[in-house]
């Protein structure tokens, strides 16, 4: 099942490019809410089959119609892998001028937090604060959404309590030499966290380890790799993270970019495509406040 949360916090299953609204099918106190996803993930396979038979009785609108929100707009947290690809970690050591060897990558450095705050949708513009000589990067990002509470999983375990995928673009201020805040803060300015465009049920993704990632910006591939190169594979990046805390229904854990990481400035277009699991065309434009 294809999952779109659009407009006013309404939740449809998308299907041919057309959303059918199930809002009616949820509990009332949960309707137009932006939590309501968060419920119906956790609660998806008692109320499922209410679900199915709304979408079929509903006409679908086109999606183009529709704006857009975050597939999960209130995640408890968003939790995002550091240097999980090769090739990008050694992009990063050249950018700061230090050897590749010795550098911590993603096993070492367990995950980050990206601030809830910063979610945008597929129908939003991604809004570039003014910070004169600084550069923003795009990072073109597999994430995967957790579907019941998840504490001390083991590997062997960890699909079982994931929901679902989708796309997430994980924009980035870079440090410079004078410049070093917190990487939290860099990646947390509003509209910093794409994600969408809808949230495919894991039943839809075959193998979420052999998935092709792809990223243009204004119609030129900046990046392209495979889901398999991940240096820390899914099931050990749910380990690591139930092993320190307890991630709830509708959590969010961006897996990391591949190399390809560039610039994006005000009237550019980022697109993202995930084989599987969906495409989004953001603007990049400049904020006003
Ligand atoms: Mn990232």
């Amino acid at each position: 099942m294809r999952l779109a949360v659009f407009d006013d916090y309404r939740i449809g299953v998308v299907r041919d490019e057309a959303v059918h609204e199930v809002t009616a099918a949820l509990p009332e106190r949960w309707r137009n809410t932006p939590y309501a996803m968060n419920e119906l993930i956790r609660n998806f396979e008692a109320w499922r089959s209410r679900i199915e038979e709304t979408a079929n009785i509903v006409s679908g609108i086109p999606i183009g119609q529709l704006r857009l929100r975050p597939p999960v707009p209130a995640p408890q947290q968003i939790l995002a892998a550091p240097a999980n690809y090769r090739a990008h970690q050694a992009e990063m050591a050249k950018r700061v001028g230090e050897p590749l060897v010795g550098r911590p990558a993603a096993r070492d450095l367990g995950f980050f937090l990206k601030a809830p705050g910063s979610l945008a949708g597929a129908s939003d513009t991604i809004l570039l604060p003014d910070r004169p000589g600084r550069e923003f990067h795009h990072e073109s990002e597999l994430a995967f959404v957790i579907g019941r509470e998840a504490r001390a999983v083991k590997q062997s375990q960890a699909f079982d309590y994931i929901f679902g995928y989708t796309c997430l673009i994980d924009v980035t201020l870079r440090i410079t030499s004078e410049f070093k805040e917190e990487r939290v803060m860099r990646k947390s300015f509003e509209t910093f966290t794409p994600l969408g465009p809808v949230l495919v049920t894991a039943d839809e993704i075959a193998d979420p380890n052999t998935l092709e990632v792809r990223l243009w910006v204004n119609d030129e591939l900046r990046q392209h790799a495979n889901t398999r190169d991940m240096i820390v594979a899914i099931p050990e990046l749910m380990e690591t993270a139930t092993h320190t805390l307890t991630l709830k229904p509708g959590d969010v854990y961006a897996t990391g970019t591949p190399e390809g990481v560039g610039e994006i400035k005000p009237g550019d277009r980022v697109r993202i495509a995930i084989e599987h699991v969906g495409e989004m065309s953001l603007p990049v434009a400049r904020r006003d406040w």
